[in-house]
């Protein structure tokens, strides 16, 4: 990147409102903003000299001041299950990963909202690296615009990607206004046109941005129980603390009552011995009673020194009939993309963690707030 570039705007970073701004500060008319906002999400583009449909001198302007800065590929890899696993350069030797899983009726992007995490879930990879910073809304965007481009639309016309979650790397509500602005781009119709009911955010349950979210941009939520009581969720997402279980119930009802969908998604990371036996079974069809949910069992993804074993088949399947008898829809989540280490929490990427090895996530998340 010049050091000319350096200087100018990422239009990358804008939703359509923030763009139309843009333009209007520079002399121009609110349409051109959905023009622009085509031709990069829709279109791939990110040089202005292909916009044919603009005006020559607008095309000018831009050029001058402005950019589309996608962040640079440094690795992708395809697993034989069809997985594709794509490594961004977010700077200074980081690296984040987005991860695609092909389904018969859907195709989901896994997309990262942070360079590590800052929480330290102890069964987590990322969260075991330690965190580096947000991502820009430019560098969450840019994953489904690499994506989106790599995948491209089906025979029907149709676009490959019809789900996006951010259950990448990184604690999306951690990193708010940025994801909120990539939220928005995704379900713009000038954008990505993504519905409501199929980007989902996923939470270890920060409360006050649970909170924000369903007012600002109501999109599904899931939600990481982990654990069926205080005690063991204290252990194992060290977030429990601040916000236990009992008040986190309320902030999922309290979101239900503005989703787009009228259930939450708990997701459950199956650990033996930890969290998995009949009694927290029991534990938790009591402590989800009164919330409208469906359940994902996510088998433990081992990575090194963890210090933890995944669940037996058969002590999943033992905890998901206690589930279903009590009328909740549960799932096994499949590991996907096992040969590229394509897994739930195995997504590592490469970060150079300076600050929180020192810094505890509670100076971050619990003092400041
Ligand atoms: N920070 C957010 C989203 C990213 S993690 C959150 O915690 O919800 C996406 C999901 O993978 C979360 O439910 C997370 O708890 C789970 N996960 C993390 N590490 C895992 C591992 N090693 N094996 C299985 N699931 C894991
Ligand atoms: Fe962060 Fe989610 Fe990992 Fe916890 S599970 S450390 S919140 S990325």
């Amino acid at each position: 990147m010049s050091k000319n570039n350096r200087m100018k705007t990422n239009l990358l970073d804008y939703s359509l409102p923030a763009l139309t701004e843009y333009l209007a500060g520079i002399g121009e008319k609110p349409f051109r903003a959905k023009q622009l906002m085509r031709w990069i999400h829709q279109g791939g583009a990110s040089d202005f000299d292909a916009m044919t449909d603009l005006a020559k001198s607008l095309r000018a302007k831009l050029q001058t001041r402005a950019e589309v800065g996608i962040p640079a590929l440094m690795a992708a890899q395809a697993s034989k299950d069809g997985t594709r696993k794509w490594l961004l350069d977010v700077g200074t030797g980081n690296g984040v990963e987005t991860v695609f899983i092909p389904e018969t009726e859907r195709g989901t992007l896994c997309i990262s909202s942070q360079v590590g995490c800052a929480l330290e879930c102890t069964f987590c990879s990322t969260g075991r690296q330690g965190f580096n910073r947000n991502l820009s809304a430019a560098e969450i965007i840019g994953q489904l615009w690499w994506a989106n481009k790599a995948l491209g639309v089906t025979p029907k016309n149709e676009r490959v990607i019809s789900n996006v979650v951010m259950m990448g790397m990184g604690e999306p509500l951690a990193n708010y206004d940025n994801v909120v602005t990539a939220l928005s781009v995704m379900l713009d119709d000038h954008g990505y046109g993504l519905s409501r009911r199929r980007v989902t955010v996923s939470t270890s349950g920060m409360i006050p941005q649970m909170d924000r979210l369903k007012d600002d941009m109501p999109v599904a939520l899931a939600v990481s129980l982990h654990a069926s009581n205080d005690a063991v969720r204290d252990e194992i997402v060290p977030l429990n603390k601040k916000y236990p279980l009992k008040e986190l119930m309320a902030a999922c009802n309290r979101y239900l009552a503005k989703a787009p969908r009228d259930f939450v998604t708990f997701e459950y990371v199956m650990l033996d011995g930890v969290n998995d036996r009949v009694q927290h079974a029991r534990e938790l069809v009591a402590l989800v009673k009164d919330t409208p949910c469906k359940f994902n069992l996510i088998p433990f993804n081992a990575f090194p020194n963890s210090g933890y074993e995944r669940s037996s088949n058969h002590q999943i399947a033992v905890f998901k009939d206690i589930l279903m008898e009590a009328g909740i829809v549960t799932t096994v989540r499949k590991t996907r993309g096992d040969d590229i280490d394509a897994a739930c929490g195995q997504l590592a990427g490469q970060v150079r963690d300076k600050t929180s090895r020192q810094m505890k996530w509670q100076q971050i998340y619990l003092e400041k707030q």
